[in-house]
């Protein structure tokens, strides 16, 4: 689930922004690829929109999982056992959680352009941190 603000744990807000040399408001936040809230290596960090931060969470809550994997049927044999309801959601789940991947991708990206290893490709302005 995101991350909430006033922990009193600090900040891995603080230290991306620190890291980075950036400053954002509240518009973003800070997520845990591993997602376990206790690792704030800032390897782990990854800067988000707080809306998208908050559609991955959502995504990845409508996801089939077991163990932490996915856990997925892929036989079309489904289809012919009436199981058309679940194999629609799951694939609807699974196109959200795409689409949603992606856009994080280029945050990934950005990451890796403050880090020094990529060109600014995706021209990414940090606005309204005031
Ligand atoms: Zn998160």
């Amino acid at each position: 689930m995101p991350e909430g603000y006033g922990g009193i744990k600090m900040n891995y807000r603080e230290k991306y922004k620190q890291h980075y040399g950036i400053d954002f408001g509240l518009e973003y936040e800070v997520h845990h690829l591993d997602l376990n809230h206790q690792n704030d290596d800032i390897e782990n960090l990854l800067l988000l929109p707080r809306k998208l931060h908050h559609q991955y969470h959502f995504a990845l809550a409508r996801l089939p999982m077991a163990n932490g994997r996915l856990d997925v049927d892929v036989k079309i044999r489904g289809i012919l056992d009436g199981g058309q309801a679940m194999n629609a959601y799951i694939l609807s789940a699974l196109s959200d959680f795409v689409d949603v991947y992606y856009k994080c991708q280029d945050w990934k990206d950005y990451r890796a352009y403050l880090d020094g290893l990529i060109p600014d490709i995706h021209g990414i302005q940090l606005g309204g941190a005031a």
